[in-house]
């Protein structure tokens, strides 16, 4: 049995720091590639860098203000991986798709992410305590 699924492949995976530039250099040395990008995301809360191995992508973030919820994501359970960011076809069908299957999203709409993307997240205890991340090339 084959169904067609909408999610394409996982996009990146996320990883809550404390300090940014010290886990930039850290997973300069761990992977042995500097970050292609690096992004402030304000509406998000969040500063970001971006790594490529091979094929995928492993985004460090860091929060802007203790309110951000990387901040308080690390006050709670320390440093680590934050979430498993998905790529999907069509976000707004995929976001309508999950509400019906009873999936709590944390936002009505997508919206805008880091690299250019569209993004939104299903809470982490619909997915067995793991925040996870929609995302959407967005059209430049
Ligand atoms: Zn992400």
């Amino acid at each position: 049995m084959h169904q067609t699924s909408n999610f394409l492949h996982i996009e990146h995976i996320g990883i809550a720091v404390q300090d940014l530039a010290e886990a930039n250099e850290r997973y300069t040395r761990l992977l042995g590639t500097a970050p292609y990008k690096s992004e402030t995301v304000e509406s998000q809360g969040v500063t970001t860098s971006f790594f490529m191995v091979g094929p995928n992508k492993i985004e460090l973030l860091q929060g802007l203000s203790p309110e951000s919820p990387i901040s308080k994501f690390i006050a709670n359970r320390g440093e680590g991986i934050h979430h498993i960011a998905y790529a999907v076809a069509d976000i707004k069908v995929e976001m309508e798709r999950l509400r019906a299957e009873g999936f709590r999203l944390l936002s009505d709409a997508p919206s805008p992410g880091a690299d250019n993307k569209l993004i939104c997240f299903v809470h982490p205890k619909d997915a067995n305590g793991t925040l996870t991340e929609l995302c959407q090339e967005q059209n430049l």
